[in-house]
């Protein structure tokens, strides 16, 4: 039966594609929301308190970048 096989086939595919885009993703290094600085040693990101994504957890570090960046 092909279309079996095919059906197979699409689902290895599929499977090769997430995990690519997992592995993608770990390597990428999160940002802050709030001000776009990427996360490093000297700027620790923590969960934004409202859930919009990963933010600061230095507040006026944060502040100064956005003040910085003109947001
Ligand atoms: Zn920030």
């Amino acid at each position: 039966m092909s279309n079996e096989f095919d059906a197979k086939a699409l689902r290895e595919r599929a499977k090769q594609i997430a995990e690519q885009r997992r592995a993608e993703r770990r390597a990428r290094k999160r940002k802050c929301v709030l001000c776009g600085a990427e996360e490093s040693d000297k700027v620790p990101l923590g969960p934004h308190p409202d859930g919009i994504g990963p933010s600061c957890k230095d507040e006026i570090g944060c502040q100064q970048r956005r003040a910085a960046a003109g947001r």
